[in-house]
């Protein structure tokens, strides 16, 4: 068994992740944890390139990421359906990473696949903690699937919300100053995409454009909590504090 991941975000499509928390992702892989990213779908809707394409993009963008693992599921692109055999699929791949923190996209959304791969990653997450997942009689197996049932359960401990795709008002943002231009590059890094040509081009905003937005969108995040560039977040959860003495940011 590989070890285990410390962080797992999960996103509908490739580049939600660079789009969502990777900056996130990459200020905790240099902190030295173990950062993983799982695609559920491949893109093969996209106006824009291949699937072969995407994934070398995808591959590509994991490195500048330095994300330890990557992955993708082969659910419809555009079709993202909270069913059981989807959250088969998902379940197994926690039990194999065994994530301690998942990140998923925020549950509500513009995009359908994004709000459904929330709830979906939610009740996967609760799923492949059932010890008795697979065991009880009257288990409906989809056959690529048997692998989930032999693999010891896990739970992550905490999911967080990446909400940067819809306007709510963040439960805490992270700071990645410090990783903006990398986090740029890892966008940059889908050619099929973001390179500016032809194809779509009504439908695509310039690459300049691109960056605009994103810095647009970070400084925003950043100014909520006096850093220059952050991601935000939201948990269910209400935090707890020791000590009032190490709460970050200043109020005046
Ligand atoms: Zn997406």
């Amino acid at each position: 068994m590989t070890d285990a991941l410390d962080i797992l975000a999960i996103a509908a499509h490739r580049d939600d992740v660079e789009q969502t928390c990777g900056g996130t992702l990459l200020k905790m892989a240099e902190r030295g944890y173990r950062t993983g990213i799982l695609d559920l779908t491949q893109g093969e809707m996209g106006t824009r390139g291949t699937v072969e394409d995407r994934a070398r993009e995808a591959a590509e963008a994991a490195r500048i990421l330095k994300a330890t693992w990557r992955g993708a599921l082969d659910i419809p692109d555009g079709r993202v359906e909270n069913t059981w055999e989807n959250r088969l699929k998902i379940a197994r791949v926690i039990r194999e990473q065994r994530p301690r923190v998942v990140i998923l996209p925020y549950w509500q959304a513009r995009h359908p696949d994004h709000a459904t791969c929330s709830t979906l990653g939610y009740e996967a997450c609760f799923l492949a903690g059932l010890t008795k997942l697979g065991k009880t009689p009257g288990f409906t197996d989809p056959e690529d699937l048997g692998a989930v049932a032999k693999l010891p359960p896990h739970r992550p401990f905490k999911i967080v919300y990446a909400s940067l795709y819809y306007d709510v008002r963040p439960g805490f943002v992270v700071d990645i100053t410090g990783q903006f231009e990398r986090r740029v590059e890892a966008l940059m890094a889908y050619k099929s995409q973001y390179e500016d040509q032809a194809d779509g081009s009504g439908l695509f905003p310039l690459k300049q454009e691109i960056r605009q937005r994103l810095e647009t969108m970070a400084s925003f995040y950043g100014m909520l909590a006096g850093v220059k560039y952050a991601e935000p977040f939201v948990q269910k959860e209400i935090g707890v504090v020791d000590d009032l003495l190490a709460i970050p940011v200043k109020s005046l």
